[in-house]
């Protein structure tokens, strides 16, 4: 659209306006105007990313100086945007500590061999390719039809234990977020009888490594953004010819069909995560319900015998709160 001298101009040129500093178009000026605040959402992203990773990182004591850390990259999106944030925060942590990229190359037919590497020399972080063909070993021993996964993962476990004591690296850190540690959970209650996640420290089952989740705070999402803005090189995941695990692809649909419908239900439940209250459920073992006697001291954790409940939840469509009771 050109300017039209002769033309009454609808609104007054002002210099607060950048689109009337000059005859740019009204087009360019939008997509100026877009093209900043994409800008403006994906710094805002960034900070998100890096805050909950710091904070992370400081809550569970994941990292300390003089570490070395094993960052495993299978080629996904959650691995590459792990790597990407632990390099940021390592440039301005008060702390030093080193990171290690280690892919481990299973030998599954298609597998682009060259992205990975290639990828790693760009950002300068020192890397290692492992190479171990454990696709045949799981096409041989695992009947055709059946499920190839837990194997896989097994023998994948210990060559990545093995690689991580013989590079010397002190943390195993994988790139499992938030959206992984409350499908975790529901799985298990659903199909293991057990109120247990996905933890974001803990020593291996061997005994000989810390496994740390860095994105424990992050929401998938923000990984799926940070991916697509960095435009990293994703790997499919489906090389192997596995399906992906029918019962965490339907959690993980609930999951976010729910944060759809009642936003903020997802984050009230990761919450639930770091607030449990053991005196209200019903494990022997982690309260002590056979010598519970009264004590005449008042306390607000007691139990408030016929009181019915109330939930304050955050609510779509009021800018307030709702309250849910429960009877
Ligand atoms: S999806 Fe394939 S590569 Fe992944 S654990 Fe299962 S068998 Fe292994």
């Amino acid at each position: 659209m050109s300017t039209v001298l002769n033309e009454a101009p609808t609104s007054i040129p002002t210099l607060a306006n950048p689109s009337h500093w000059t005859d740019e178009p009204a087009e360019a000026a939008a997509s100026g105007a877009a093209r900043m605040k994409i800008e403006r959402e994906t710094h805002k992203l960034e900070k998100r990313l890096c805050r909950e990773v710091g904070k992370a990182i400081v809550d569970f004591n994941m990292i300390e100086e003089g570490d070395k850390v094993m960052v495993c990259m299978s080629g996904g999106k959650d691995s590459y945007a792990l790597l990407d944030i632990l390099l940021k925060l390592k440039a301005r942590a008060p702390i030093h500590f080193d990171l290690v990229a280690v892919n481990l190359d299973q030998k599954q037919p298609g597998f682009p061999e060259h992205i990975l590497p290639e990828y790693l020399a760009t950002t300068g972080v020192p890397f290692h390719i492992e190479n171990e063909d454990t696709y045949s070993i799981v096409k041989k021993l695992i009947p055709e039809g059946k499920t190839t996964c837990s194997l896989c993962s097994r023998l994948r476990r210990g060559i990545l234990y093995r690689v991580a004591d013989e590079l010397g690296c002190t943390k195993i850190a994988l790139g499992h977020h938030r959206d992984d540690i409350l499908q975790t959970l529901l799985l298990n209650m659903f199909f293991g009888g057990k109120m247990k996640s996905m933890p974001p420290k803990l020593v291996s089952d061997d005994g000989k490594h810390v496994v740390i989740r860095p994105l424990a705070y992050v929401a998938e999402k923000d990984t799926t953004r940070w991916a697509a803005h960095r435009n990293f090189p994703i790997i499919p995941c489906n090389l192997c010819g596995s399906q992906e695990n029918l019962q965490r692809k339907q959690v993980g649909e609930m999951l976010r069909d729910w944060e759809k419908r009642f936003p903020g239900r997802v984050e009230n439940m990761f919450n639930a995560l770091q607030n449990v209250v053991p005196s209200h459920l019903l494990d022997g073992s982690l309260y002590d319900f056979q010598n519970a006697k009264a004590t005449g001291i008042a306390s607000e954790d007691g139990d408030k015998a016929f009181d019915k409940e109330e939930f304050v939840a955050p609510s779509p469509s009021l800018p307030g709160v709702q309250v849910v009771q429960l009877s």
